[in-house]
Order: structure tokens, then C-alpha cells, then sequence
């Protein structure tokens, strides 16, 4: 439903209703904002420290919007792509509603509904978008994940992104993606590498699920050209105002609706367990500094 529509059904008004039709008819002619953009992302701004962002499983069309065609845009990994990653707007939503269940809380999530051919929130807006109307989409988009991180950063001592993809180059495996730790950097620098390449790391719960996770060993080099992506960078903690940010890639095995349901809830538990382990060792590093202010 557009907000204009939402705002008729609450008051019964005729003038309001009469304003509110002039404001859809101006809105028609100037073209200022996509049609129906409220249903081609969709969103919620949680209490939990997890932000799900899935931005290329989308199948829908903007309405009015051809589709884009990359002149003179590099196609290698990091540049122009139209390839949509199937099943995971499905699977990004299972995650979330199965992490609601198992924290028992809210959980943030952006989740594209319109595919890739035109607009694509994993890249800067010069390569992402050639019209004005995927424009004001892909604001939708960032702007609900830049509200997801602040929030967390005001609630919250640690904060995930996790920026779900899929890929072809094998059906069986899981990249990680978050530029060889870069967008991790906080997380690192607090608790120690051993959250992101050790035991406690989100791989090693991943693997602990029977998961093919890359790399593995976990300090290996990412694969190249799953390395992460624009959202992870723009957004991860090597950021002042970003949160630790990790990108999956996930092979067809994975993305199968068959198995969505475990697959999701293989993920929810993986991260709400990698999220108990982070409180942990924040809890015990309080401990240790007030200890040691007591000693002093
Ligand atoms: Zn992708």
C-alpha cells in the first residue's frame, strides 16, 4: 500500500481524501517517485544486533523503468551484472523470521523484491542504477540499511551485517566475503582474530552445520570475486559509523526451495550462537577492566 493510500484509510475525510488524490495525480505526472517503490523493497528496523540484507534475488519490474545496459561499464566482478541470485528474497525472510524466533526479538532486514536488470544495491549508484525512478529505489534501499546500522550502534556494544548472494561457480559452497577481514575490522581489533578465522568464528558455526565454507582453513584468502561487495563495504566496521559486516555467497544447494526452511534454520542458529559468543567475551572483557580498575 503507498503511504497516500494509508493516509486516506486512516481519516475518513473527504477533503483529506480529496488532497490525497491530487497528491497521487502529481506524483503520476512529475514521475518523483517510483510506483508501487514501497513493495519493491521490503524492510524492518528490529531490536536485535543483526541486519539481514539480501539485494539481488528479485524478480519484479520498476514500473516505467527499462532495463539497464551498461554502456561502457566494466562487466568483471565488481562492475555491471544483471544475473539475479535465485531464492534468496525467500531465504533472506525465512532467516529473519527464524532468528525473531530463536532470539526472541526483532531482527533488522532489507530484502530487494525487483530484479537486478534494474537496479543493483551492491554496487555505488553510477554503476547501480540509469533512471531516475531505480534511483529513488535504491535510496529506499541503502536508507533503511544505514537506519538498521545507526540504530544497532546506538542500542547495541556489537552489531552484524550479513549481506546474503548467491553464486554458480559450485552448487556445494559458501563464500565469505568481507574484503580478507577489512570489514571486520572492529570485531577484530576487540575480541581478537579468533571471531573471525578461529573457532568462534561465523564459518566455523557454519561448518559446525555441516556447511562447505571458503576458506577453509578460515584465514585463507577469500575466493576472488566473492571477496565482498559495495554493501559489506559501505557499511562494515573498517567504517566510524559502520558494524562488522560479512557477505555470503551461497551455492544452489543452498538456495534449493526444498530445503530452505533447514537452510535458514541452519543460518538463524549459527548466527544467534556467533551473537552469544561475541556477548560473552564482551561480558568477560568488562569484567577483566573493572577488575583491573579495582587493582589500580
Ligand atoms: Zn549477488
Amino acid at each position: 500500500m503507498g503511504k497516500a493510500t494509508q493516509i486516506a484509510k486512516r481519516s475518513g475525510c473527504f477533503l483529506n481524501k480529496a488532497l490525497v488524490l491530487v497528491l497521487v495525480v502529481f506524483q503520476m505526472v512529475t514521475g518523483a517517485l517510483a510506483q508501487d517503490s514501497s513493495e519493491l523493497v521490503v524492510s524492518q528496523l528490529g531490536d536485535l544486533p543483526v541486519v539481514i540484507s539480501a539485494p539481488h534475488g528479485g524478480n519484479l519490474e520498476i514500473p516505467g523503468v527499462p532495463p539497464r545496459e551498461g554502456e561502457g561499464l566494466d562487466a568483471g566482478p565488481a562492475g555491471f551484472r544483471v544475473v539475479r541470485d535465485g531464492g534468496t528474497e525467500e531465504l533472506a525472510l525465512e532467516v529473519a523470521r527464524q532468528l525473531a524466533e530463536r532470539m526472541k526479538g526483532r531482527p533488522s532486514f532489507v530484502i530487494s523484491r525487483v530484479h537486478r536488470r534494474y537496479v543493483d544495491f551492491n554496487r555505488p549508484p553510477e554503476i547501480a542504477v540509469e533512471h531516475a525512478r531505480a534511483r529513488v529505489v535504491y535510496d529506499q534501499y541503502h536508507t533503511a540499511v544505514a537506519d538498521a546500522v545507526r540504530t544497532i550502534r546506538e542500542k547495541h556494544m556489537f552489531g552484524l551485517l550479513i549481506d546474503i548472494h548467491g553464486q554458480g561457480s559450485s552448487a556445494e559452497t559458501v563464500y565469505r566475503g568481507t574484503s580478507n577481514g577489512l570489514t571486520m575490522s572492529g570485531l577484530r581489533k576487540q575480541y581478537g582474530e579468533e571471531f573471525h578465522v578461529g573457532e568462534n568464528s561465523l564459518l566455523a558455526l557454519l561448518k559446525k552445520r555441516n556447511w562447505k565454507v571458503h576458506p577453509d582453513p578460515f584465514d585463507g584468502k577469500e575466493q576472488a570475486g566473492f571477496t565482498g561487495g559495495h554493501i559489506v563495504r559501505a557499511y562494515g566496521s573498517h567504517r566510524s559509523d559502520g558494524i562488522d559486516a560479512i557477505q555470503l555467497e551461497l551455492g544452489g544447494n543452498y538456495r534449493k526451495t526444498a530445503v530452505r526452511e533447514r537452510i535458514a534454520r541452519e543460518m538463524a542458529d549459527a548466527i544467534a550462537e556467533y551473537i552469544e559468543r561475541v556477548r560473552k567475551a564482551s561480558e568477560k572483557k568488562a569484567d577483566q577492566a573493572l577488575l583491573q580498575l579495582k587493582k589500580e
